[in-house]
């Protein structure tokens, strides 16, 4: 929890409404929110701010959804750089020469990463959820970013400590110095997991209730608390880091969340901007 305040807030512009973060906010120099399914042009069971282009919606009204967010908050959709998302553990480095790379086609995102870092100024980031949790790193000292997929493989590749790892060989980052922030993602009243997935994660992070078996007998894993717990690990202060501690599949008016729809459904978005 942080000193004061809320960890993650929601801001709305028009219909669109979205979360941003105060302690970044307080920092400066950054743009830094998670995107809701309000807000936006897509039907179905797109409704509405669909900002993934390879989930089967309409391209055309995707790209009209990212302009109209992209506006909200005062950048350019067609600079946006998002990766892969392979669920794996890499973070790629990014500058000016990749703006636009899966801007409007996803085959031309960063292959084979999961996360993207910047020390670059208007480069925004963006990677999409549909129940993964989203990291958010920024050093206000250093002025560099991380924007970070998390889902299950990536969470127990520690890519959060990755992340931190490449803020700080390609930046001098000191993770003392970082802040960070924990977004809206499955959580542990809805993430229900095999034993053997529990039995992997309770050998990787022991104690602190993070793998719970419930009283219907069903394994549950918090990845919120989880990854909170691999950037202290890895030296971030536990007061610098905001977890918004909202399920996506406990709230369908507010996300798409791909463990309530069974698959078929649209995607969030976190964006990262230095400005
Ligand atoms: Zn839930």
């Amino acid at each position: 929890m942080s000193g004061s305040g809320a960890d993650f807030t929601t801001q709305r512009v028009r219909d669109l409404l979205f979360y941003t973060i105060p302690r970044f906010a307080r920092a400066g120099g950054v743009v830094a929110v998670f995107s809701t399914r309000r807000g936006g042009r897509s039907s179905e069971v797109y409704a509405t701010l669909n900002l993934g282009l390879h989930v089967g919606d309409d391209p055309e009204t995707v790209l009209t959804n990212r302009a109209l967010f992209c506006g909200a908050l005062g950048l350019d959709h067609r600079h946006l750089v998002s990766c892969a998302q392979v669920h794996g553990t890499t973070v790629a480095v990014v500058g000016a020469g990749d703006r636009g790379r899966g801007a409007f086609d996803p085959a031309q995102a960063v292959p084979g990463a999961d996360g993207l870092a910047t020390d670059t100024p208007g480069v925004p980031l963006i990677s999409f959820y549909g129940d993964c949790v989203p990291l958010f790193l920024y050093d206000p000292v250093k002025r560099a970013i991380a924007l970070v997929h998390a889902g299950w493989r990536g969470t127990l590749g520690r890519i959060g400590s990755r992340a931190l790892a490449v803020l700080r060989k390609s930046f001098g980052s000191s993770p003392a110095e970082v802040l960070a922030a924990v977004g809206p993602a499955i959580g542990p009243c809805c993430y229900i997991v095999g034993s053997d997935l529990a039995a992997q994660f309770a050998w990787e992070f022991p104690g602190g209730d993070l793998v719970r078996r419930g009283a219907d007998g069903a394994w549950r894993l918090d990845l919120w608390s989880i990854n909170r717990r691999i950037l202290i690990e890895a030296g971030v202060k536990s007061a610098n880091i905001a977890v918004a501690r909202r399920c996506t599949a406990c709230a369908p008016g507010e996300f798409f969340s791909h463990r309530a729809s069974r698959g078929k459904t649209g995607r969030m978005a976190a964006i990262m901007m230095l400005e």
